[in-house]
């Protein structure tokens, strides 16, 4: 079988030390450099560019790896430094809400106020701040909502998991960004303060994309984009795009799909990638890629994963 590529996805990657409680669950600068050395008794990490070269056709020696980095965070800088002390380049994926409109990513403020709040407080406020109609949807669920909540967040309490399971799948875009700006605040946090804690700059994603890493889309509110109606999605990847080309050296090509899996994707991923653009595309759907993988739904793991597709006991690709 020809070579393979296999494609690792980070978020958060930082010390823990510093959050009163868990909210978020970053992989530890140490952890990270470790998983770059497992990763190469086994296969050579590849740099986009060569990852690039091989969609298009082009030949690599053996099956190798791809590292990817979502959400323009700041944490990404360190991750690039490392990546570089070693001739490693990554491929970055950021969304533009950030740096043209000064707003957080709904996402994100959760993170930082379930990392920064007891649980109890933080579901306390949130209910504060819902609107009447969905503070009854909290209250009193309906059975599909509650078995929803049961299956996806099996270790939290009922009402916990109602809401994590609302912020997450249900509530309006809008509600959840709202809410949590209101909560920032409460927090003594503007919402210009957070991007500036929260994410990579325009001009550090240049200088990224300088050094030879990837620099990408990632929907411009990060939206899943199974949620927008089709000229809609067209508009956000439209900014995004335009954001990515107002970067020197930015790759306005390449996606990473907010979320990511299959409940997030467009209805028709050819079409749209067709349609906006995209040349390589990349989702949650677990595994490899071969050079017969539709660039527009390209396979990719979860760091956590690593073991289950690359160890001595996983099959070789
Ligand atoms: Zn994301």
């Amino acid at each position: 079988m020809s070579p393979q590529t296999l494609v690792i996805s980070y978020h958060y990657i930082r010390e823990t030390t510093g959050l009163p409680h868990p909210g978020i669950h970053p992989v530890k600068p140490d952890v990270f450099v470790e998983q770059l050395a497992r990763l190469q008794r086994f296969h050579p990490i590849i740099s986009p560019a060569a990852f690039s070269a091989w969609l298009d056709g082009g030949q690599i020696n053996s099956s190798s790896v791809l590292l990817t980095f979502d959400d323009g965070l700041r944490d990404h800088l360190l991750a690039a430094a490392i990546l570089e002390k070693q001739n490693l380049r990554g491929a970055f994926f950021v969304c533009s809400r950030p740096a043209l409109d000064g707003k957080g990513l709904p996402v994100h403020k959760i993170h930082w106020l379930r990392a920064n709040t007891p649980p109890n407080d933080f579901l306390e406020s949130f209910s504060s701040l819902l609107p009447s109609e969905w503070l009854a949807v909290l209250q009193q669920p309906s059975a599909e909502i509650q078995k929803a909540a049961t299956e996806t967040y099996q270790f939290d309490s009922p009402e916990h998991r109602v809401l994590k399971y609302l912020i997450n799948f249900v509530l309006p875009y809008e509600c959840v960004d709202q809410i949590t700006s209101t909560m920032l605040s409460e927090h003594g946090l503007d919402e210009e303060a957070f991007c500036q804690m929260t994410y990579l700059s325009p001009r550090e994603m240049a200088e990224m994309a300088q050094r030879g890493h990837f620099i990408g889309c990632h929907g411009h509110l990060h939206q899943p984009f199974s949620r927008f109606r089709p000229q809609e999605l067209l508009n956000d990847i439209s900014i995004n795009k335009s954001f990515l080309n107002s970067i020197p050296d930015a790759e306005a090509s390449w996606l990473a799909y907010p979320y990511g899996s299959a409940w997030s994707l467009p209805d028709d991923p050819d079409q749209f990638a067709q349609d906006a653009q995209i040349r390589a595309a990349f989702t949650y759907e677990r595994g490899w890629n071969s050079q017969e993988t539709k660039p527009s739904l390209l396979r990719r793991i979860d760091c956590n994963e690593i073991d289950a597709h690359v160890s001595p006991d996983a099959a070789p690709p």
